[in-house]
């Protein structure tokens, strides 16, 4: 591996060069080798001792400099500085998938770590891992676990757990966070340092552009709009939306106490330090919202001179996000009932059979996956339903659609095999007793999630002790 860091060009305040804490008996539990031949990366040079080192943080690809990056963020509402407290970005590569940076999660302490260890345990490791992968598959843009490692040392939580670290692979670790630790803790020469940075990454279309600042929000606010639909969608709920695990890219990162919802709840929690709900399924697309105001206040002198001019050129590319978002939500949700033309009436026959969903308790992801299947679901039998279902048909037939096309496309969209929380634990259960077969089996059943073979066919059952999951920090 050859490794460049162009982070190193940012003024010196965005990054602390840190020495490595290397690990006593490191060992592989996962290589990612799907991964690695999508990036052009020879999944063999991936798992030779030199390999194991370096994911494990005991050594150092050529030509990298290990480096804890400074960020800030709002986590649960309230400011605080943060940066990487147990990760380190050892540089970014040219990929066959553009380029992406590397980062050591769970690597030891740094200048950030304040009084934490700086590790990483192996079950939120693998599940971070699983739940990229699943993610992935369904389209949706996500950062990526290209290794887990065992550390061979003990970390201390709840109780005594093994330490792991997670290679992970993103297209930048450039969050909202990065910017609001510019604007709070950086002069302005640095705040446009780090923009013109960003714009020449994601954005480089704009780089010599006049109102460069602002249009590259306008890119932000488009990519999370369609980022957060898609989890809408999906039923996927990330649980810690605060602004430093939010990206600049329109990746999802940090999959702490995350799920995929079974039973439609729009309330529906994951974290158990959670206790508002804020981060609720039904609040992520509005905190989405807010968390952009956070960035759109950062660039605000970079913006115009004059304060209240730039307030009101931001304060218009924020009120696109809300349009955005709809239009993203209600053109993936006319997929996944099998409609390709937007009509007025559709948002009323989405919402009707949300509702209905809710009423009935009735599963999210196999009640979409069920309408283009024979799956048998209790829902089907109700005479509600049966309502919805000739309104639903005739729909189709407004554009002309038979129920068999519609079928056919809704199959592509409607996954039948989600990352269930249920499953996830159970493997995590296995792989903490030493046995990774049911990761890599589940793992392969969440990489084709719309076609089920035999042997994954349970992966589809909902838990039968259906309550609210509740993940528990610590990760
Ligand atoms: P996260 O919950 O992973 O998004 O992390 C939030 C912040 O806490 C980041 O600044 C992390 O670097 C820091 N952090 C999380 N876990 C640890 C740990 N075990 N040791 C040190 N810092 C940590
Ligand atoms: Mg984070």
């Amino acid at each position: 591996m050859q490794e460049n860091q162009s982070y190193l060009t940012l003024p010196s305040s965005f990054y602390k060069v840190v020495p490595l804490n290397p690990v006593k008996h490191p060992s592989f539990l996962v290589v990612n080798d799907q991964l690695a031949e999508e990036l052009g990366i020879d999944p063999d040079k991936l798992k030779t001792e030199r390999a194991l080192q370096i994911f494990a943080g005991n050594e150092m690809p050529e030509s990298a400099a290990q480096i804890a990056q400074s960020y800030a963020g709002h986590q649960f509402g309230q400011f605080t500085m943060l940066g990487d407290g147990r990760a380190l970005l050892i540089g970014e590569q040219e990929t066959k998938k553009g380029l992406k940076d590397f980062q050591l999660k769970g690597s030891g302490r740094t200048p950030y770590s304040r009084g934490g260890d700086g590790r990483a345990a192996v079950g939120p490791m693998l599940r971070e891992y699983m739940i990229s992968e699943a993610l992935h598959a369904l389209h949706i843009p996500t950062t990526r676990s290209l290794a887990v490692v065992k550390t061979g040392e003990p970390v201390y939580r709840e109780r005594v757990l093994d330490g792991a670290i997670l290679t992970r692979v993103a297209s930048s670790h450039l969050r909202v966070g990065t910017f609001q630790f510019a604007r709070h803790f950086c002069d302005e020469e640095d705040l446009k340092a780090l923009a013109d940075y960003t714009i020449n990454r994601h954005d480089p279309t704009l780089a010599n552009q006049a109102n460069r600042y602002a249009a590259f929000f306008s890119h932000v606010v488009d990519r999370q709009a369609k980022l957060i639909a898609s989890w809408q969608q999906i039923g996927f709920i990330h649980g810690v939306m605060n602004t430093d695990n939010m990206t600049i890219s329109g990746e999802a990162i940090d999959f702490g106490p995350c799920a995929f919802m079974d039973t439609f709840n729009p309330a529906t929690v994951f974290s158990s330090i959670d206790t508002v709900g804020r981060y609720a399924y039904e609040n992520q697309p509005k905190i989405g919202g807010w968390n952009l105001a956070r960035l759109a206040e950062t660039l605000l002198p970079l913006v115009h001179e004059d304060e209240d001019q730039a307030l009101e050129i931001m304060q218009a590319k924020l009120d696109e996000y809300p349009t955005a978002f709809q239009q993203y939500w209600l053109d993936g949700m006319r997929k996944k009932l099998g409609l390709q033309v937007a009509m007025e009436e559709d948002a009323s026959l989405i919402d009707q059979l949300l509702t209905m969903m809710y009423q009935q308790q009735a599963d999210y992801t196999n009640t979409f996956r069920g309408l283009s299947t024979e799956q048998e679901l209790e829902i089907f039998e109700t005479k509600d339903f049966k309502a919805w279902q000739q309104n639903w048909h005739s729909r189709l037939q407004k554009e002309n659609t038979t129920l068999e096309a519609a079928k056919a496309s809704m199959q592509k969209v409607n996954p039948a095999i989600i990352a269930r929380n249920y499953y996830v634990e159970e493997a995590l259960r296995f792989a903490e007793q030493g046995d990774l077969s049911y990761v890599e089996t589940f793992v392969d059943a969440l990489r084709s999630p719309f076609t089920v073979k035999k042997e994954h066919q349970h992966f589809q059952t909902p838990p039968k002790e259906d309550g609210p999951f509740i993940t528990y920090c610590g990760t």
